[in-house]
């Protein structure tokens, strides 16, 4: 299942891409006069059934032709997940990233965090932070959490996993760089994209075998498979759960693969200007485009 969340009047509402569009839940089950989970994180909570519930709901208004559909193209897109309890990312996760960036391969995950504030959706502008001169991207596989998680094994972690989603963990180098912790050049407003859907485990299969991309200004730049990562999706889910409890919704981003501006040499390095369009990209997800613009 493809889920979404969209704009309407303010609220987040939550939104289903089938085969034939868009379907609006909420709008969908008042014309049945069903009852119907319309927040996202609910439906990540609830699990399985919570899916299963919606696909039904799904299959009954096309049966009595009470579908409402929203229009892909006018949509105002939110983040496919709005309110995580935690975003953990992996740092030089890839093997191809690390000899760019001059890096020795980890020896174990190197973990930061983001926070809520850095949610934003596809197709949404971003401003270029003022106090920055150099911001870059970063396509990057999105693990959503399903379940609790705590001292999980690698055999088992994937079980505890609700779906994937492309992102974009934007990252301001020169405040990145400035300190030996790097979150400061991670938090600006909007700076993980996410989506444009959130696409269940078992429409995925395998998270260790997808193409992955970014597109900027219609030039690829990025262009990998996440086969390439050091730490592989399982192996960082058991190894964080080892020293904290994941929860439903928790998003962990999974390093970003070669190909970006920081990886360049020196005089080939240009980050991203106001103007710039970038898009990531995923095999089985979706592309996350956004536009970016002057701060004001
Ligand atoms: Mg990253």
């Amino acid at each position: 299942m493809k889920l979404l969340t969209f704009e309407d009047k303010g609220i987040l509402k939550l939104g289903i891409q089938t085969e034939k569009g868009i379907v609006d839940v909420a709008a969908t089950a008042e014309k049945l006069s069903v009852d119907a989970d319309t927040d996202i994180m609910n439906v990540i909570a609830g699990g399985a059934e919570a899916t299963s519930k919606l696909h039904d709901l799904v299959q009954k208004a096309v049966a009595d032709e009470k579908v409402t559909y929203v229009d892909y193209e006018s949509l105002e897109w939110g983040p496919c997940v709005t309110k995580p309890h935690k975003i953990i990312c992996v740092g030089l996760n890839y093997r191809k990233h690390a000899d760019e960036t001059n890096a020795p391969y980890p020896e174990f995950p190197i973990l930061f965090n983001k926070f809520d504030n850095t949610l934003t959706g596809h197709k949404k502008e971003i401003a270029v932070p003022k106090t920055t001169e150099k911001l870059d991207y970063e396509v990057e596989l999105g693990i959503v959490i399903g379940k609790k998680a705590k001292y999980v094994s690698e055999e088992d972690a994937l079980d505890y996993v609700f779906g994937y989603c492309a992102a974009n963990d934007l990252s301001a180098r020169d405040l990145q760089m400035r300190t030996p912790q790097w979150m400061l050049g991670k938090i600006g407003d909007d700076f993980s994209p996410v989506g444009p859907y959130l696409v269940t485990a078992d429409e995925v299969g395998n998270p260790n075998d997808l193409q992955l991309k970014t597109i900027v200004n219609g030039e690829v730049r990025q262009d990998s498979n996440t086969s390439d990562m050091i730490f592989n999706c399982k192996e960082i889910v058991s190894y964080i759960s080892q020293y904290l409890t994941l929860e439903p919704g928790d998003i962990i981003l999974t390093g970003t693969p070669e190909g970006v501006v920081l990886g360049l040499p020196e005089d080939k390095q240009v980050y991203i200007q106001p103007g710039d369009v970038i898009t990531c990209e995923i095999e089985k997800l979706g592309s996350i485009t956004n536009y970016f613009v002057e701060e004001k």
